[in-house]
């Protein structure tokens, strides 16, 4: 018997760092790491010991033999990674490149006389906290952790969709640095409102900014903002609570809406836009959103992406679960937008890829300017497709996407833009226009001697929550080795003066 790694893997490799016989992959110093969709466990290595399950903190990791229903897949993608792992395969890159495992370690050395560093992070979400546990697990330093919100989390709290549970379980590891003893927790203060970005800099050693990805990229086609068409930023804001949303934001009276993009984002706003809303009951989702959706009238979600069903954005784990899901309908819609013909998902397709778990899938051409038909609430995916315009008269009435001939209109009475988060410019800090980002090498900011970014912020708004735990990893290293080399702008100075802005625990919870 061996465990499986399933839908749910956050990619932060907290399972290799502990399994005794490496087989885990691809680990961070692999060269697949980061670009795979998950990790794996080898069947025929792993010994059943169950310390990458202790260690999940997703709780993605199970015995083969107590996988059920949908789950029992994963045993053979977990095998399938493994198999043709020959030399020859690995010399042309056609298979994982393993090698000896050796425990993690960190290549910094800090002297032992080094004095402890005050370091503000700016931020609580995924990339904040996997620095201040890398500050504070790994060297003496005193961390202040600042957070604009009332409430600590980021986008654990405010960004996973309430019906991933295991997913948001990742925020209790985090929690749990709050009440370290060299770690001081400062909600509701807002870095350019609060304090200035000079003034956190002159009070401690370092700064790392980890303010994620706040905004939503453009469609930048006519009817955009027209009531009725909201960024999946705002949409998720809502149905996770965030207090920045108003709960009436959205409009679920009409039964189609278009969800534009086929992220991840996509997946999970149409998700709980199509849920049975007694299935959310219990878990974090806002009590006025679950109230909206228990009234809403949308029967029916199309996800619109640009792409074809091989190539989607969206993970082979999370449409895999979309697929299984029981109590609604996914259909593809039959027609191929460039050519007016059925549309081809099985030619090429690998029965695990992502085209090939449409396959089952029912196909139907659809009449757009008809409503859904009655029955169950349905997703449908249209490929090859993207919107021109945004239709309407001070309201949203519908979409036009381009067809094989020409523009078809869709007819739907709310859009959602779930094409991507973009970075906002931080007051006192370098930004790049064009990437949304903080212009930065190794996470140390361009010209801010001290000031470091991680996250979203420093390489844009993709990967998931693990993603960010290498990435933090980097901005410390620079951080470290800066700090060592005298680089800092003020080594040795204290932090002072921040307990005055705000109150250390406002009433949040957990
Ligand atoms: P994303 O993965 O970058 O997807 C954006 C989607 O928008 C793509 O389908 C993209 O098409 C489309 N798009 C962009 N510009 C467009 C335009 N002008 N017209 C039409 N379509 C357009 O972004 P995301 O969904 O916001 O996710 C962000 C990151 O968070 C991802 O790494 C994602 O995996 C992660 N995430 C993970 C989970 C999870 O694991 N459960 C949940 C949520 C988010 P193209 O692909 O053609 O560019």
């Amino acid at each position: 018997m061996a465990f499986a790694i399933t839908q749910t893997c956050c990619n932060d490799a907290s399972c290799v760092a502990v399994c005794p016989v490496n087989c885990i992959h691809p680990t961070p110093d692999e060269p697949d790491f980061g670009s795979t969709e998950m990790l794996y466990i080898d069947p025929d290595s792993c010994i059943d010991c169950g310390a990458c399950a202790d260690a999940c903190p997703v709780d993605a990791i199970f015995p083969v033999d107590a996988l059920t229903g949908p789950f029992q897949a994963y045993a053979e993608i977990n095998a399938e990674y493994y198999t043709g792992s020959d030399p020859a395969a690995v010399a042309q890159g056609t298979s994982p490149n393993f090698h000896a495992w050796n425990p993690p370690t960190f290549t910094r050395t800090i002297p032992s006389d080094f004095a402890p560093l005050d370091v503000a992070v700016v931020g609580t979400g995924p990339a904040g906290m996997y620095a201040v546990e890398d500050l504070l697990l790994h060297t003496n330093s005193r961390v202040t952790l600042i957070d604009r919100l009332g409430a600590p989390g980021g986008l654990v709290r405010y960004g996973v969709a309430p019906d991933h549970p295991s997913t948001k379980k990742i925020g209790e590891v985090f929690a749990r640095f709050y009440s370290h003893p060299r770690l001081r927790l400062r909600l509701g203060v807002e870095v350019g409102r609060d304090v200035s970005a000079e003034e956190l800099a002159d009070r401690h050693d370092a700064v790392i900014y980890a303010v994620g990805a706040s905004s939503a990229r453009r469609l930048g086609i006519p009817g955009e903002d027209l009531p009725g068409s909201i960024a999946a930023t705002t949409l998720v804001g809502w149905y996770n609570g965030h207090p920045d949303v108003p709960p009436d934001t959205i409009d679920l009276s009409a039964e189609r809406a278009v969800v534009v993009g086929n992220g991840n984002v996509a997946l999970d706003v149409a998700r709980i836009l199509t849920a049975d809303p007694g299935t959310l009951r219990d878990t974090t989702i806002s009590p006025q959103a679950l109230a909206m959706l228990e009234s809403s009238k949308v029967r029916e979600v199309v996800l619109l992406g640009r792409r074809g069903p091989e190539t989607a954005a969206y993970t082979s784990p999370e449409l895999r679960a979309l697929t299984q899901q029981g109590e609604v309908d996914l259909v593809v819609d039959g027609s191929d937008p460039r050519t007016a013909q059925a549309i081809d998902i099985d030619t090429a397709a690998t029965p695990a890829g992502k085209a090939g778990l449409l396959r089952g899938l029912r196909r139907e051409r659809i009449d757009w300017s008809a409503p859904p038909p009655d029955g169950r609430r349905r997703i449908v995916l249209r490929f090859h497709s993207a919107p021109v315009e945004i239709l309407g008269d001070g309201q949203v009435r519908g979409v036009r996407v381009t067809g094989a001939e020409g523009a078809e209109e869709v007819t739907a009475g709310q859009v959602v833009r779930a094409i991507g988060y973009r970075g906002t410019p931080l007051p006192g800090l370098p930004f790049d226009q064009d990437t949304g980002t903080v212009p930065h090498s190794g996470g140390r900011v361009r010209d801010r001697q001290g000031t470091y970014v991680v996250g979203w912020i420093k390489r844009g708004p993709s990967g998931g929550i693990g993603a960010n735990r290498t990435c933090a990893r980097e901005t410390v290293s620079t951080l470290l080795e800066d700090a060592i080399a005298g680089r800092l702008r003020t080594p040795g100075r204290r932090r002072r003066g921040l307990a005055t802005l705000a109150a250390p625990l406002r009433g949040w919870r957990r």
